[in-house]
């Protein structure tokens, strides 16, 4: 929970008691108890038959190469979110090896996995040998996103190509506004779409109000509209529920213009109550929804066990928890 606290700046969670959000990294999987008619693709003792298993997908999870937590003050030095976000010793720096045992702890079939929107585009080039490497080693169970500083355009584009080449499944997550991007104007937003190509691109977006907590800067919701607007053949991935952007769906037009958008569920019980599920799955549909925890900051554990509380039906949960992200990301279905 303190990490938590540091990482967003709240003092204790806004719908929920500490002791409901406490990371409990060994807790089993909530689908042993659950009576949601939820399944996995791999059988749990209690979970019953399974007409039709579910594959469940961490859309949004970041990790570092071995041996880079012990790198953070000389990494902090060099670069100004990092340091916003990791500088304090207690904001967990996790690795491959981590994600993994997480992920068999929780049941969590395939995780997308992040790095760190660098600046210096060599510790880009860096994370994402280390990322790629993960990913090839861990079979199909890590979707690899690649990492990109807009600061040097042309070696973004080189390292794109570089990584499409490789296997990368997609990019992100970016924050474009802080990476020196105004995606408000046709031409920075021409050159993010030229950068995307047909990859997912995970977008970090800023609640326009709210709670202030390191890193939340990076991308206004007013200028990624734009964006999305545009371009709306780039497959955007909007992260914490799309900050706030698909609640503006009221307005037709704007429902219109998000249609195509995916927002995922990292850290949402940091900003909202769980009602808001229910009217982001009304307003642009729960086919478009995510599930992601932004581990390590959340457990996958909680986050899967915080899910079947949202007022979502048991079948938009089996969309969000692994549907939609085999149909986006090109997966092989279970079942
Ligand atoms: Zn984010």
């Amino acid at each position: 929970m303190m990490i938590h606290v540091l990482y967003w700046g709240l003092q204790q969670p806004l719908w929920v008691g500490d002791t409901a959000l406490t990371p409990d990294e060994t807790q089993s999987p909530p689908h042993h108890q659950s009576t949601s008619g939820l399944c996995t693709a791999r059988p749990f003792p209690g979970a019953g038959r399974c007409a039709s298993p579910l594959m469940i997908i961490d859309s949004h999870t970041h990790i570092f190469p071995e041996g880079w937590a012990a790198r953070r003050t000389a990494l902090a030095a060099r670069e100004p979110l990092f340091a916003e976000m990791y500088s304090d010793p207690r904001a967990r720096m996790a690795t491959a090896a981590d994600l993994l045992r997480s992920m068999d702890a929780h049941g969590i079939d395939q995780a997308v996995i992040c790095g760190f929107g660098w600046d210096d585009p060599a510790l880009c080039r860096a994370h994402n040998d280390a990322l790629l490497e993960a990913a090839a080693a861990a079979g199909d169970r890590l979707l690899p996103f690649i990492t990109l500083s807009l600061r040097d355009l042309a070696a973004a584009a080189r390292e794109a190509e570089r990584c499409r080449a490789l296997g990368a499944t997609g990019i992100g997550e970016l924050r474009p506004e802080w990476q020196g991007l105004d995606l408000a104007t046709e031409g920075d937003a021409a050159v993010l779409a030229a950068l995307a190509g047909d990859a997912p691109l995970l977008i970090h977006a800023t609640e326009a109000a709210g709670h202030r907590y390191p890193g939340k800067q990076g991308q206004r919701i007013d200028a990624l509209y734009r964006f999305i607007e545009r371009r709306p053949e780039v497959r955007v991935i909007a992260a914490h529920l799309g900050g706030g952007l698909p609640l503006y769906a009221h307005m037709p037009e704007v429902r219109e213009v998000l249609s195509g958008m995916y927002v995922d569920t990292a850290a949402w019980p940091l900003l909202y109550r769980p009602a808001i599920f229910r009217a982001v799955a009304d307003l642009i549909g729960a086919q478009r929804i995510l599930f992601a925890t932004d581990f390590p900051l959340r457990s996958q554990g909680r986050e899967l066990s915080l899910l079947q509380q949202t007022p979502l039906t048991a079948s938009e949960q089996r969309l969000v928890l692994g549907g939609n992200a085999s149909r986006l990301f090109g997966l092989a279905q279970a079942g």
